[in-house]
């Protein structure tokens, strides 16, 4: 993975699959693209624990506001590979480093930190981290299991001024 300063879509790895998974525009996808740039300093085409671009912008793509009817969809019986359930697992475990079934404050602090870059202070990160746990820790071990997790992207408020916040 060379070049660094190439802000091309054609450049972008799994651009189609990527479009077609997160549902971002390619204008938001160049510019998350920017972003993740900008983060991978050394132009290693990855950040931190190998999490390349495709992967950097699946964990955004969780909160992506998602449209009216698509979030009432119930469960489908064959789960499709990039159903919603299967997307929460898989960003689940991107939090969850030392796999522990939970996702503990500095796990998330992390994961956050890279996600909204440069645009906030330690001290709004550590304010994130906790109004975000607070708001999803439904049995006050300080900490967001699988399903407290699930539960909390459901009632999208979050999601969604995360979405708002970052990537409008
Ligand atoms: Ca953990
Ligand atoms: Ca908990």
């Amino acid at each position: 993975m060379g070049g660094h300063s190439s802000h091309h879509l054609s450049k972008i790895p799994d651009l189609e699959e990527i479009r077609r998974e997160t549902g971002f525009t390619p204008s938001s996808i160049k510019r998350l693209h920017h972003r993740f740039q900008a983060l991978d300093k050394e132009g290693k085409g990855y950040l931190r624990d190998a999490i390349d671009f495709p992967t950097f912008i699946r964990i955004l793509a969780h909160f992506r506001p998602i449209e009216e009817d698509k979030s009432k969809e119930p469960c489908l019986d064959p789960e499709p590979i990039n159903s919603r359930n299967n997307k929460l697992k898989f960003a689940f475990q991107l939090y969850d480093q030392d796999r522990d079934g939970k996702i503990s404050r500095p796990e998330l602090m992390e994961v956050l930190r890279m996600m909204v870059g440069v645009q906030v202070t330690n001290e709004q990160l550590e304010s994130i981290t906790d109004r975000t746990i607070q708001e999803a820790d439904l049995d006050g071990d300080n900490a967001i299991s699988f399903q407290e997790f699930k539960q909390s992207l459901e009632k999208m408020s979050i999601e969604q001024k995360m979405s708002i916040r970052f990537l409008k």
